[in-house]
């Protein structure tokens, strides 16, 4: 396959910045010495909860997309866990807002968390000290740094063996650290198999999600997508949804059987960090004869006119640091 642009700038020279300053309950500390207790609960027992943003240039402005979006989900994903977050959705607004702009680089990538700093002793917290870290990190340097697959212009998945989170057993709305442990384990299995990404089915079988993206196949003109009953609530799951309808294409969304995946005409996942991901097989099966279908590249055009701000409706979606 031809290398495109984008992969090609992620293997190019160039500085990596990787400093920076890291917001800390309120104050700011430098990157390298933003650091933890090895036997803090939340690295020992898994409870740290997190986000990651994306901010997009717009004619030399920073603008946070979805920012309120992330932030109900960051303060649901400590409801979930019984966390008691030290600050309000304003104040947090605030923080990640200044972080960006203290750390001055074009394109930001937030990195938010919680967790319990202190050493523990027992599955419960220690106590209730909750540290907040917001960090603005070089996405463009992020990726180059970790040669990550996920500039790939299309993706080859695998439908794993192993079965995503149950309800009854996991907060799988909540963005928990200790829920990515099923997640990295999924990833491994894809890749053992050959393939770039891994499809989890839910404990009945149907299509749950992929290790960190919601799952979308287009049959016939009509798009499906699992129903959140077994998933995280994407923000780009959201906006696809709603974007789709503007442009009148049917959205369905339901149980969704893995059979379907195979006999899909077109296939991609969503996450903040890939946005509109087409797949162009799953297992052994090529979608679309492994091109990208012409529906997902709808979509895709509308979504990057709104991240560049074209779109006056959907100007709520930015939230611009200054
Ligand atoms: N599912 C899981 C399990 C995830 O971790 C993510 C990434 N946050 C997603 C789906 C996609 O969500 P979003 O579009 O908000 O990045």
């Amino acid at each position: 396959m031809e290398k495109g642009s984008f992969e090609r700038l992620i293997e190019g020279q160039g500085e990596i910045k990787m400093s920076g300053k890291v917001w800390i309950n309120g104050k700011f500390v430098d990157r390298e010495k933003a650091r933890i207790d090895i036997f803090s609960h939340s690295l020992q027992r898994g409870s740290n909860i997190f986000e990651r943003i994306i901010c997009y240039d717009i004619k030399g402005r920073t603008a946070v997309f979805r920012l309120d979006d992330h932030l109900d989900r960051f303060i649901n994903s400590a409801g979930l866990i019984r966390m008691k977050l030290p600050y309000s959705k304003e104040e947090l607004k605030e923080a990640v807002k200044e972080t960006v702009n203290i750390n001055n680089i074009k394109n930001p990538y937030i990195k938010m968390s919680a967790h319990y700093p202190n050493e523990e002793f027992d599955v419960a917290p220690p106590d209730d000290l909750v540290q907040v870290a917001i960090a603005a990190v070089d996405m463009l340097a992020l990726l180059r740094k970790h040669k990550s697959t996920r500039v790939k212009p299309n993706l080859r998945v695998r439908v794993i063996s192993q079965r995503k989170l149950h309800p009854d057993t996991a907060p799988v709305k909540a963005k928990v650290s200790a829920n990515y442990l099923s997640a990295m384990l999924a990833k491994y299995e894809a890749r053992d198999a050959g393939a770039d990404e891994a499809i989890m089915l839910d404990r009945e079988g149907n299509v749950a999600e992929a290790s960190a993206e919601n799952v979308f196949l287009i049959k016939d003109g009509v798009i499906a997508t699992p129903g959140l009953d077994y998933i995280l609530s994407g923000v780009t799951r959201k906006s696809v949804i709603e974007v789709a309808g503007d442009l009148g294409i049917r959205v369905e969304e339901r149980r969704v059987r893995k059979e379907e995946l195979y006999e899909a005409d077109e296939l991609f996942l969503t996450a903040t960090s890939v946005k509109i991901w087409p797949v162009i097989q799953v297992d052994e099966k090529l979608i679309n004869n492994g091109e990208v279908g012409e529906i997902s590249r709808r979509l895709n055009n509308e979504f990057n006119k709104i991240i560049s701000g074209e779109s006056k409706k959907y100007d709520k979606w930015l939230t611009y640091t200054r």
